[in-house]
């Protein structure tokens, strides 16, 4: 369906969990092991997020990305990707993952029929991951994932958020990638724990890699349903994409809803705002009063972020609570 400023809304990211055993700088960073700031009981069962799942499709509903907290943190999250695959309208499923598990997944997602991932790596270099993690060992684990994922032949991207410590080593993340792996630089977002840091611009990213890379330009390509704008060089087999949600808003083609693990369906990324499914789910509702409470929801969605004026975002979740 459209909004009320014309969009096609066709894309549902889910946060199926919103536990981590990350700590990045930017997210969750300080929180104890096992945090969880929601109760077990308030995380949506499987079977709700796909009925959630199945009343969108008559709404216009196709691609869905299974996020988190770290969805494959949660039991049987490859399973329940490929029961969203096999959903009669879904036309693509797909995850975000910190890629740290993903190996054990491997073949369970590739037999759920998942159409592709994108996995966080902010940078190539082990000491420096660990600092913005907070976790050892994690290129090396998701190194060994993005092997795997390839061999089974599933499509993987590579998601970095720039920040000013990894300008210094985004050739080597470009270099490991140099093969065919689509990377995106995403813009640090002033949400969570993002609105304490200082990222790096798009602009400086580009120059540091136009020193290495010095053809590198925008190239027009668009990749998936995504905003990133893509750019390349003749020496990289794969386009560099660039997800500017704050310097460059693309508000007025933004395609998406969000459903928070406890069946908090958010219309925009900036506002503290949405319809709560969950007493829906758990009380009398019938399909089509889902139905209609989504398609208001969706009708309402604000017109743009405000991400250049940092008080009037009124969203106090962190970002691993609203799946990114
Ligand atoms: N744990 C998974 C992962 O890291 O891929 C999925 C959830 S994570 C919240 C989804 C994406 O949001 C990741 O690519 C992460 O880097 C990004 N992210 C988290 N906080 C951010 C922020 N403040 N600004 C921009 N991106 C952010
Ligand atoms: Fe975990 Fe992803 Fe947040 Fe990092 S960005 S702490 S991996 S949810």
């Amino acid at each position: 369906m459209t909004d009320r400023f014309g969009r096609k809304i066709e894309y549902l990211r889910v946060s199926i969990t919103d536990r981590c055993n990350l700590r990045c700088i930017y997210c969750m960073p300080s929180m104890p092991d096992g945090f969880c700031p929601v109760s077990h009981d308030d995380v949506l069962r499987y079977e709700e997020i796909e009925r959630v799942v199945r009343c969108m499709v008559p709404l216009g509903i196709r691609h869905v990305r299974v996020t988190g907290g770290e969805p494959l943190a949660r039991k049987g999250a490859a399973g329940f990707a490929g029961r969203l695959r096999k959903i009669p309208g879904i036309e693509t499923v797909t995850m975000t993952t910190n890629g740290v598990l993903l190996s054990e997944y491997a073949r369970e997602l590739a037999e759920a029929g998942i159409d592709g991932v994108n996995i966080s790596l902010d940078t190539t270099d082990e000491a420096l991951s660990e600092r913005i993690t907070n976790r050892p060992g994690t290129v090396k684990a998701v190194k060994e994932a993005i092997r795997r994922m390839r061999e089974y032949g599933v499509p993987v991207k590579i998601n970095a958020v720039l920040l000013k410590e990894t300008l210094p080593s985004i050739c080597g993340l470009l270099e490991f990638a140099k093969d065919g792996i689509p990377v995106r630089f995403i813009e640090l977002m002033p949400i969570g724990y993002g609105k304490e840091l200082e990222g790096a611009t798009p602009e400086e990213a580009r120059a540091v890699i136009r020193e290495s890379y010095p053809d590198f330009a925008e190239s027009g390509v668009r990749l998936g349903a995504g905003p990133a704008r893509y750019y390349s060089s003749s020496r990289l087999a794969a386009p560099v994409g660039f997800i500017e949600a704050v310097s460059h808003s693309f508000c007025s083609s933004c395609n998406r809803v969000r459903l928070t693990s406890t069946g908090l369906l958010k219309s925009c990324l900036c506002f503290d705002q949405g319809t709560d499914l969950s007493g829906m789910l758990r009380g009398s509702a019938s399909d089509d009063d889902i139905k209609e409470a989504v398609r208001n929801c969706i009708y309402l969605k604000p017109a743009k972020h405000c991400f250049d004026s940092k008080e009037d975002i009124t969203e106090t979740k962190l970002m691993s609570q609203i799946g990114g």
